[in-house]
């Protein structure tokens, strides 16, 4: 039996004749950019995440960058605080708006470190980038107040998290303004690069819409200058179609948690992801802690189990990141999650034996290495 890390194609049986007929309108009027199913999908996306404004765009990357952007972060000496252990692209989201990124460790949960962070708000410091990694989203309530008393904004890296709460807070509805990626693989994925901004704020939400289109919002007027990212209208009916799924989906990556937890409580060995309980947690990732975990993968891999690992080198010691003049030690929170962590299948859809042969595999490479 060979098990996918994820399995997208489950998804697309569930949504097929909505994306075959949504293409086809598309098709039919030529609207691919900017068409009405990208509007339709920037108000239910707003909407599904409790916040005012959607503005969508090309990628996460993207996302986040442009909201940056608009908040102006990026004049020089800017600093943007985030956590060492994310996917690159929070940091190179800061590094491409203009801005240094300051790393901070993360906790027991790998979250950001609140208190490491507090620690390095300085002179130079325009926001904390607070990233839901995983599924789960840290304590916004803590960083919003953090944020504020220091003069400075919060931006959330919602990228993984659609569908989350924090105490009732929906994942892209914490700090001034959050960017989020529909990477297929994520839980709310496009079939190729996609990603959205989302606002309370009037004014963000009008600068970013216009940095995605060219810095224009009357065509052929460019007051500013901008990009070309713009969430292409095919992708928008694939998410749309999608987005009515998602709570139900989600759902089901909380039961295939609850159950690998069921499975693998008693193992010796292994450590299992926990989830606060003012976390409404949507397992992006479940990602389990194994000593030897280079061993440990491979057997699982001749196993025919596609486990992952997020992420096996922390942003500091990127060669990308270099020039920060981090080494190892500094974050060691972060470099011990790279160095243990292993991520299981996950996604809506997988079944019971597939979670059993994963947990048995599993077993088996941690008792033997
Ligand atoms: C996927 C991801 C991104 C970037 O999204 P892209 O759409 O791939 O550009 C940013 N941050 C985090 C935490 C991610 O997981």
């Amino acid at each position: 039996m060979s098990i996918p890390l994820v399995d997208l194609k489950w998804q697309h049986q569930q949504i097929k004749e909505d994306v075959e007929k949504g293409f086809e309108e598309v098709i039919n009027a030529g609207a691919f950019i900017l068409g009405p199913p990208v509007h339709q999908f920037e108000n239910d996306f707003a909407e599904f995440c409790g916040a005012k404004h959607c503005v969508s765009v090309g990628n996460g990357t993207d996302a986040l960058e442009i909201a940056m952007r608009a908040l102006s972060i990026g004049q020089q000496d800017d600093e943007v605080i985030l956590p060492a252990n994310t996917f690159v692209a929070s940091a190179l989201a800061v590094m491409r708006c203009g801005a240094k990124p300051v790393l901070v460790d993360c906790d027991d949960n790998h979250l950001i470190d609140i208190e490491h962070c507090e620690k390095k708000i300085g002179q130079n410091t325009k926001a904390i980038m607070a990233v839901d990694l995983f599924g789960q989203m840290p304590q916004m309530g803590k960083l919003e107040e953090i944020a504020s008393s220091a003069g400075i904004v919060l931006v959330e890296d919602a990228a993984q998290a659609q569908g989350a709460s924090h105490r009732g807070k929906q994942a892209g509805s914490c700090g001034s303004i959050a960017g989020t990626s529909f990477y297929p693989g994520k839980n709310l994925g496009a079939y190729g690069d996609a990603g959205a901004i989302t606002t309370d704020d009037d004014q963000l939400a009008d600068k970013a819409r216009r940095l995605r289109n060219y810095g224009s919002e009357v065509k052929y007027h460019h007051p500013e200058v901008g990009f070309n990212s713009r969430l292409d209208t095919l992708q928008a009916v694939v998410l749309g179609a999608k987005l009515k799924h998602l709570t139900m989906w989600n759902k089901m990556r909380r039961e295939a948690a609850n159950r690998y937890f069921d499975l693998l409580r008693e193992v010796q060995g292994i450590e299992l992801p926990e989830s606060s309980s003012e976390n409404e947690h949507v397992w992006h990732i479940y990602a389990v802690r194994v000593q030897h975990r280079e061993a440990v993968l491979t057997a699982l891999h001749k196993a025919g189990v596609g486990a992952g690992i997020h992420y096996p080198i922390p942003i500091h010691l990127l060669g990308a990141f270099e020039f920060l003049g981090h080494k190892r030690g500094d974050f060691p929170r972060a470099e011990g999650a790279a160095s243990e962590m292993i991520s299981l299948p996950m996604f809506p859809g997988i079944s019971e034996a597939q979670q059993v042969a994963v947990s048995e595999a599993l077993v088996t490479a941690v008792k033997n290495n």
